[in-house]
């Protein structure tokens, strides 16, 4: 082999085998028996060799798996139980159900190498989680995050089309995972995935031939091939499958899938699927023990499916829970209570310009009656928030006396006011 400008034996018009361009246009050809390769190429090929073996190094199962034990104490369900406490109020059910689901998760890719697994497969168990929107589902997941140290994608199921269609690819959510891990492939495939308004891809009618339903059942049969734990295919870049695009193959066995959807009128199907059974069983006593005001606490599987979930994929999502609707106490506690409670916030934000904030008695109501009063639930409480705050903090930073802020009654009374309808509507 030799190396030089121009062919190694003073030959013009060689030209490297992998780019091919011509000897004038790199800055060396190295010659081979068979053909030459530039050095522009060469160096290209080393970085991807380097690369290779940093992940093939970091990233075999077992050393992620002894990464994973050394770095993570497996937590009890009750501890995980008590992690979400600090950023999720009430939702006890949820938690619970949430805790021993990613407490298993770990189970399994902590303990699969041993003896007894090979006996024993432990079986993952995604879950679903249903309740009005707005009242934790996504922060649940995020919060479950935030704890483990392994990858995590929240994927909007809204965006989803069968293949063909406009909109993404369903192997689009094993995307976001890669990209949470780095493209580490080891790694994303014992990650979580938390896919939002699953609800959104139901079933529109009874009748699935009737019309092409392109953004639910058609949807629903491809999420199946990923929930259940195949290899599949993924665009690494996202969006839609095109021929030429090089895929990577993904396990998704290990995944956990978190699903959330608020399936706004389930409680009807719920309603009637218990009316005929007491009515069925002829135990009218019964009926007096149902709380019909949280008739979601009884959902069940066939409720899932007279709402359009097709059979195959509840049944690939064992775990099902439920959330509540907030109520006035548990907007005030979201106010003040978690770990980074938006009151928090602000007093944090206020204190980095040397000011202390103070809120006078009533405000906090004042908010959430205000809150409650429009509708917006949880989500409302931040924009409430920031129109009381907008002026004191545009003010803050340029303060000649520092000292404390007084958020009275009134102010923000005030600044409510000038909200416009619009902006409280929305
Ligand atoms: P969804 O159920 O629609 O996924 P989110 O989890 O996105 O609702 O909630 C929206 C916002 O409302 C959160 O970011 C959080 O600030 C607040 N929130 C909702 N529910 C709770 C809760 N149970 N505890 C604390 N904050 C909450």
């Amino acid at each position: 082999m030799a190396k030089g400008k121009g062919t190694f034996d003073g030959k013009s018009g060689g030209f490297c085998c992998i780019c091919g361009r011509e000897d004038s246009q790199v800055p060396f050809l190295v010659q081979g028996s068979r053909g030459a390769i530039c050095t522009d190429c060469v160096e290209q090929i080393s970085a991807l060799m380097e690369d290779a073996k940093a992940v093939t190094k970091g990233s075999s199962k077992e050393s992620l798996r002894t990464s994973l034990k050394d770095e993570f104490k497996l937590l009890t369900p009750k501890e995980i139980h008590n992690y979400l406490n600090q950023y999720v109020i009430g939702q006890d059910e949820a938690k619970k159900f949430l805790s021993v689901a990613v407490y298993n998760h770990y189970k399994r890719l902590l303990f699969k190498s041993s003896e007894d697994s090979k006996e024993l497969e432990l079986e993952k168990s995604n879950v679903l989680m249903v309740g009005p929107t707005g009242t934790g589902k996504t922060l649940l997941a995020r919060s479950i995050a935030k704890m483990l140290k392994l990858p995590f994608a929240i994927v909007d199921a809204t965006v989803l089309t069968e293949a063909g269609y406009v909109g993404e690819d369903v192997e689009s959510i094993l995307t976001r995972l890669l990209q949470d891990a780095d493209y580490n492939v080891e790694k994303a495939q014992m990650g979580i995935v938390f896919i939002d308004e699953i609800d959104k891809v139901a079933r529109k009618s009874d009748n699935p031939s009737i019309t092409r339903d392109v953004s639910g059942e058609g949807v629903q049969q491809a999420m199946l091939k990923i929930l259940e734990g195949n290899i599949v295919n993924v665009p690494p870049q996202g969006g839609r499958k095109h021929p030429e695009q090089k895929m990577i193959a993904v396990d998704t066995s290990n995944i956990l899938f978190i699903c959330g959807g608020a399936f706004e009128g389930i409680e009807k199907k719920i309603a009637q699927r218990i009316n005929t059974q007491v009515v069925g069983y002829g135990v009218q006593s019964r009926l007096g023990d149902i709380d019909t005001k949280d008739l979601l606490k009884y959902i069940a599987p066939q409720d899932l499916r007279a709402y359009g979930l097709i059979p195959e994929l509840i049944g690939r999502l064992p775990v099902i829970t439920y959330l509540h609707p907030l109520d006035r106490e548990a907007l005030l506690n979201i106010l003040t209570k978690p770990k980074n409670a938006l009151i928090k916030q602000y007093e944090y934000m206020f204190k980095l310009d040397g000011i202390k904030l103070v809120l006078e008695e009533g405000v906090l109501d004042f908010i959430v009656d205000t809150a409650i009063k429009y509708n917006l639930g949880a989500r409302g409480l931040r924009s409430i928030c920031e129109a009381i705050m907008v002026d004191a903090m545009y003010d803050a930073p340029s303060r000649e006396q520092k000292g404390e802020f007084r958020l009275t009654l009134d102010y923000a009374k005030e600044k409510v006011a000038k909200l416009t309808g619009s902006m409280l509507l929305k």
